[in-house]
């Protein structure tokens, strides 16, 4: 019954070409062409619209966020950007932004304008409204700063920055053609908008870990939506996807620390005596998460009788055991070639169960003292109301195997590190100040300037 509550027919409206893999993890890889919901020859040059611009900055000094100064002092750096630009890409005379060449300019700044709004059209499909940015007070528009100089990816008030990485061959790789970590940042903005920010005096390590997890959930779910990933992923897999496959080697290979393993086996015990790193500790999470989508996928073969249940007893018994994958192989390889529509259906099915179950679990959550059982208990009520409980037995095993329901987060051991991309710039809001002092007066112009 879940189905009738989910419109996922996305407007027609502009094209846009996106890599659903970085076009340097698999050189062979052509963009595919998508539709996104603006309508047609509503995005200006940039590609810009009411809702969000790109920008190639000239010049631009520094990462957006607090910094520090020569003489120790903080202070905060936020959009908008104001100095010179890079010419913007334009749209073709229909509109559409799929005619420009990748490796120039241009098309990274089409590629980063269309992923993010890919990304919003397919969660607010699945949140069922829009997502309100959760800036929208201080600025009417993202601005997404396409800054190959910074080696990392952040999203926070007012912007999406995407740094770039270094090849071994000695070029740049920009995060602006990567889709993974673009989704993963929309994936942080979503979570702001749906569930805010916590106070200093409410805020848990778990609320770090799940934003890293949903972050990620974003970003998987979303990839899903792009057919020719979810056909490869069918061809080498067969349907059994805990192989080695393009989706549970999801992220490992987006030659960025920021997305995680989702088939993983990390349970919460880990994190008992503390933790230190919000991605380590947003594993089990997103572990659990990723258990559960297989499950619910093997529910759906079996409701199509694309599988027998003793092959789906024989996958959840081998589900924690890499050598079972091989195992169970031949019987996925013969099941599939039989009905390789079925398996597409009911892949998809499971993907948009799940994305549709999270979406209204998030828009249940407080970000005071946040922390995984909560999630856990959101999801179980929304499977009740939204799929008359039929999954409760899969949510609970896996958020039990995970220890989630009895395993207690221990304090954060170190400061964040380098790593973090979820503290200071991204949770920053004009009210916050780095340390209990008055903003300097460099620092309330430049939130002055924000407010125009
Ligand atoms: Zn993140």
């Amino acid at each position: 019954m879940w189905r009738e509550t989910l419109d996922l027919r996305i407007n027609k409206g502009t094209k846009f070409r996106l890599f659903p893999q970085a076009p340097f993890l698999d050189p062979q890889g052509e963009p595919e062409t998508v539709w996104v919901s603006s309508p047609v020859r509503s995005l200006r040059p940039g590609p810009s619209d009411h809702r969000m611009l790109v920008v190639d900055p000239v010049g631009k000094p520094r990462p957006y966020g607090f910094h520090r100064g020569a003489r120790g002092n903080v202070h905060l750096y936020l959009p908008p950007w104001r100095g010179e630009r890079q010419p913007p890409a334009e749209p073709n005379e229909e509109g559409h932004f799929d005619h420009l060449d990748p490796g120039t300019p241009q098309f990274e700044a089409a590629h980063a304008f269309g992923a993010v709004r890919f990304v919003l059209d397919i969660w607010e499909g699945y949140f069922g409204h829009p997502v309100a940015w959760h800036f929208g007070r201080d600025y009417d528009r993202l601005e997404i700063s396409l800054f190959p100089y910074f080696d990392n990816a952040q999203a926070g008030f007012g912007f999406l920055e995407l740094g770039a990485d270094l090849g071994d061959d000695g070029k740049l790789q920009p995060f602006s053609s990567n889709f993974d970590i673009i989704a993963h940042e929309v994936g942080h903005l979503i979570i702001y908008s749906a569930i805010g920010i916590p106070h200093p005096d409410t805020e848990e390590g778990e609320y770090y870990g799940f934003h890293e997890s949903a972050a990620d959930l974003v970003a998987l779910l979303s990839v899903l939506h792009f057919d020719s990933l979810v056909d490869g992923l069918l061809e080498n897999s067969r349907g059994n996807l805990y192989t080695y496959n393009r989706l549970n080697r999801f992220g490992e290979l987006s030659g960025n620390d920021q997305i995680r393993l989702a088939s993983n086996a990390v349970k919460l015990s880990a994190f008992a005596d503390g933790w230190s790193d919000e991605h380590d500790l947003s594993e089990p999470l997103t572990g659990a998460m990723f258990d559960i989508f297989v499950d619910v996928f093997h529910e759906e073969l079996l409701d199509r009788a694309l599988i027998s249940d003793e092959v789906e007893d024989l996958a959840d018994e081998l589900e924690r055991h890499p050598e079972g994958a091989d195992l169970i192989q031949p019987f996925f390889d013969e099941a599939y070639a039989e009905n390789p529509e079925g398996f597409r259906q009911a892949l998809l099915d499971a993907r948009d169960y799940l994305g549709l179950a999270l979406a209204r679990a998030w828009g249940r959550l407080s970000p005071h003292h946040l922390n995984y059982v909560d999630v856990g208990s959101s999801l179980l009520e929304v499977d009740r109301e939204l799929n008359g409980g039929r999954y409760q037995r899969i949510i609970k095993k896996n958020f039990g195997w995970r220890e989630i329901d009895f395993v207690t987060v221990g304090p954060r051991l170190l400061p964040p590190g380098k790593r973090s991309h979820a503290f200071s710039a991204r949770t920053l809001t004009p009210e916050d100040q780095p340390a209990p002092r008055r903003l300097s007066y460099r620092e309330r112009w430049l939130l002055a300037q924000q407010g125009g």
